[in-house]
C-alpha cells in the first residue's frame, strides 16, 4: 500500500486487529520513508440482494434509506448516531444471513421494527405507523401488544426507554 502523504511505495504494517466478529481486518501502517502512520481496513466484498419493492419494481440495495428511515423514527429519542448505525449493520448482517439474491422491501421493514422494538419504544411505534398501510391498522394495533415474531438478540436494548407517555410519540 502506498504512503497516502508521501506516496512513497513501501509502508510498514505496524499492527493488525481483527474487528466485529471476524470479518474486518484493520491495520496499522508506517511509511518507512516520512514515518507518517496511516491506518487500512481489509473486508470481504459483499454482495447485497437485490430490493424488490411491493409493486414488484427492483432496485439496488441502498444502506442510506435504511439508515434515513431509522433515523427519522428516533429524532428527539435518547438514541445516539453510534447506536443507529450499529443497528443498520445488524439489519445488513441478517439481510446477507438470507444468502437470497433478491429481498421485499417487506422483509427489510420487519428487520428495521424488530430492532426498534427492542431500541426504543417510541422509535418503534413511529415506525410502525408509517410502514403499515392505513387499511392494516388491526394489524398496527394488535402489532402494538404482540412482541414481534422476528425479534434479534442485540445487546443495545435500552430498559429505561420503555418509560413513555403517548404524548412522546
Ligand atoms: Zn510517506
Amino acid at each position: 500500500m502506498h504512503c497516502p502523504s508521501c506516496q512513497a511505495i513501501d509502508t510498514k504494517v505496524i499492527e493488525s486487529r481483527v474487528h466485529f466478529d471476524g470479518t474486518v481486518i484493520r491495520r496499522r501502517r508506517k511509511c518507512e520513508q516520512c514515518e507518517k502512520r496511516f491506518t487500512t481496513y481489509e473486508k470481504y466484498e459483499i454482495q447485497m440482494p437485490v430490493i424488490v419493492k411491493n409493486d414488484g419494481r427492483r432496485e439496488l440495495y441502498q444502506r442510506g434509506k435504511i439508515h434515513e428511515g431509522i433515523e427519522k423514527a428516533c429524532q428527539k429519542r435518547p438514541v445516539s448516531a453510534d447506536k443507529i448505525d450499529s443497528i443498520v449493520n445488524d439489519i445488513e448482517k441478517r439481510i446477507l444471513d438470507t444468502q437470497e439474491i433478491e429481498i421485499a422491501t417487506k422483509q427489510i421493514g420487519e428487520f428495521v421494527i424488530s430492532a426498534l422494538y427492542i431500541l426504543d419504544i417510541v422509535a418503534y411505534v413511529r415506525f410502525a405507523a408509517s410502514y403499515w398501510k392505513f387499511e392494516e391498522i388491526n394489524e398496527f394495533i394488535t402489532g402494538l401488544s404482540t412482541v414481534p415474531s422476528c425479534l434479534m438478540t442485540t445487546n443495545y436494548a435500552q430498559e429505561d426507554s420503555r418509560n413513555i407517555g403517548l404524548s412522546d410519540i
